[in-house]
C-alpha cells in the first residue's frame, strides 16, 4: 500500500544531503536531523488510524443514490454537532474513524458547522490529514453554503458569488482538492435559481466538486431546480431534507418528486436530534445536545407529552428486538427513495448502535399500523 504521507527523505550515500561533497561541514547535523524525521515518521504511523478491514463485509449496507452511479451508506455522518472548535478533538476522531471502521463512507459538512463556524471543516481537515486522508478515493465527502458566514452581502444565501467562494474557503479548511457533493444549503427566494443553479454547475464543471445537491428546498423549487442542473449537464444527485417520525414533511410531494426525478434523498436528523432515542427517558443528561448546547433543542422541546410517545415506540422497538434509535432510522429507511439517514453522534457508541438498525429494515403491516397509532396519540 502506498502512504501518501510517508516522507520522501533523501537516504543516498549513506545519509548525505544529496550534491554535498563528503567533507560537507554540517553532515552530522544533517544525520541527527534525518533520525528525527524517521523517528517522527514511525510514532505517526503507529498512531495513525487502520481501518477495519471488515468495513465492506455488508454489501447491502450500501444503496444508489437515485439514478447515478454512486452508491451511499444507509447511515451517514453528520459532522453539524461535535465537531467544532469548542469539542474534544479526540472525540470527533474516534466517531468519525470508528464510523469509516463500520463502512459509512459518507461524511456530511457545510461551511458554517462548529461552533464557531468553519471549525468542524477545519478538525475534519486534520482528522483526514492525520487519519482519513489515505482512504480518500474510498469517501463521500459533502459542504454546502446557504446561511449566514461571513459579514457584508456576500456571505449568505445563493449568490454565485457567496457560493464559489465559500466552495474555495471549504475546500482550504479540509486541505481537499475537491469535494464530493456541494450543495446549495437552503433555497434563496431572492437570487434566481438559474444563478444558483448556475454556481452548482460550475463548481462541478471546475473539478472542484463532483456532484451537485440540494438542501431544504420545497418540492417544486427542487423539479425546477432539478430541470436546471439537468439542462446545464450536471444533474442533481441528491436532496437533503429533514425527516424523521416526529417531523413528517416530505411525505406528502417531495418523496414522489425525488423518485421522478431520479434524485436520491438523504434524510437529516432522522432521530430528532436525539429525541427519537433513549437518551432523555431519565432527564436532561448534562452531556447532551439539550443539556449542554441549547441552540437546536430546548430542554423544553422535551415534554411529557413527547415523552409519552417515545417510551411507547421503545416498547415496540424492544419487540423487534431493536433500541429506539433502530427503529427510527430503519423506519425512514423504508422508502426506497431514502438513500442514506443522516445521523449526528457523540459518542462512538451510538455510531455503532444507529449501524445495528440496518440489521432489521422490514416492518410488518401491523408494525406500521402501531407506530401511526403511536404519533398521532
Ligand atoms: P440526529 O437526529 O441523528 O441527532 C443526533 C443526536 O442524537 C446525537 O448528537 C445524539 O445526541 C443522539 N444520538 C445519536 N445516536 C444515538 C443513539 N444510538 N442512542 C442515543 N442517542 C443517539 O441528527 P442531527 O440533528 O445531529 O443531524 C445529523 C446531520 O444532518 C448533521 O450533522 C448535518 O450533517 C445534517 N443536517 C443538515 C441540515 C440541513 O439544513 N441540511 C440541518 C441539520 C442537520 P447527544 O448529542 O445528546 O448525545
Amino acid at each position: 500500500m502506498i502512504h501518501r504521507y510517508r516522507p520522501i527523505i533523501p537516504l543516498a550515500g549513506a545519509g548525505q544531503p544529496p550534491g554535498c561533497p563528503l567533507s560537507f561541514p554540517i553532515f552530522p547535523s544533517y544525520r541527527r536531523f534525518l533520525s528525527k524525521w524517521k523517528g517522527l515518521f514511525i510514532k505517526l504511523k503507529a498512531i495513525m488510524h487502520t481501518p477495519a478491514a471488515t468495513r465492506y463485509d455488508s454489501p447491502n449496507f450500501y444503496r444508489r443514490c437515485g439514478r447515478s452511479g454512486v452508491r451511499l451508506p444507509l447511515i451517514s455522518l453528520g459532522l453539524w454537532h461535535n465537531f467544532g472548535g469548542q469539542d474534544s478533538y479526540e472525540n470527533a476522531r474516534a466517531i468519525a474513524c470508528r464510523a469509516f471502521d463500520l463502512g459509512i463512507t459518507h461524511f456530511d459538512l457545510a461551511n458554517n458547522y462548529g461552533p464557531p463556524a468553519g471549525s468542524a471543516e477545519e478538525s475534519f481537515g486534520r482528522i483526514l490529514r492525520e487519519d482519513l486522508g489515505r482512504w480518500r478515493d474510498e469517501l463521500i465527502i459533502s459542504t454546502k453554503a446557504g446561511y449566514d458566514m461571513w459579514p457584508g452581502p456576500y456571505g449568505d444565501w445563493g449568490s454565485r458569488k457567496y457560493l464559489l467562494a465559500s466552495l474555495d474557503q471549504s475546500l482550504q479548511r479540509m486541505g481537499l482538492a475537491y469535494v464530493d457533493i456541494f450543495y446549495s444549503h437552503r433555497p434563496d427566494p431572492e437570487t434566481p435559481l438559474e444563478e444558483t443553479m448556475g454556481a452548482l454547475a460550475h463548481a462541478v464543471r471546475s473539478g472542484k466538486a463532483l456532484y451537485a445537491g440540494l438542501s431544504n428546498y420545497k418540492p417544486a423549487e427542487t423539479a425546477r431546480a432539478a430541470k436546471i442542473l439537468r439542462d446545464l449537464g450536471t444533474p442533481c444527485l441528491i436532496h437533503q431534507p429533514r425527516y424523521s417520525m416526529l417531523d413528517r414533511w416530505v411525505e406528502p410531494q417531495l418523496l414522489a418528486t425525488l423518485e421522478a426525478e431520479g434524485i436520491g434523498g438523504i434524510v437529516f436528523s432522522p432521530l430528532a436530534k436525539g429525541i427519537l432515542t433513549d437518551r432523555y427517558f431519565k432527564g436532561i443528561p448534562a452531556d447532551s445536545r439539550a443539556g449542554h448546547d441549547k441552540r437546536f433543542l430546548r430542554p423544553a422541546d422535551i415534554t411529557d407529552a413527547v415523552l409519552t410517545k417515545t417510551k411507547k415506540l421503545n416498547d415496540l422497538a424492544q419487540s423487534r428486538g431493536q433500541t429506539l434509535a433502530q427503529l427510527a432510522l430503519a423506519w425512514v429507511l423504508r422508502h426506497k427513495t431514502v438513500t442514506s439517514a443522516l445521523i449526528g453522534a457523540s459518542k462512538m457508541s451510538q455510531v455503532d448502535d444507529c449501524v445495528g438498525a440496518t440489521r432489521n429494515l422490514n416492518f410488518t403491516g401491523e408494525e406500521l399500523a402501531r407506530i401511526e397509532k403511536i404519533l398521532a396519540e
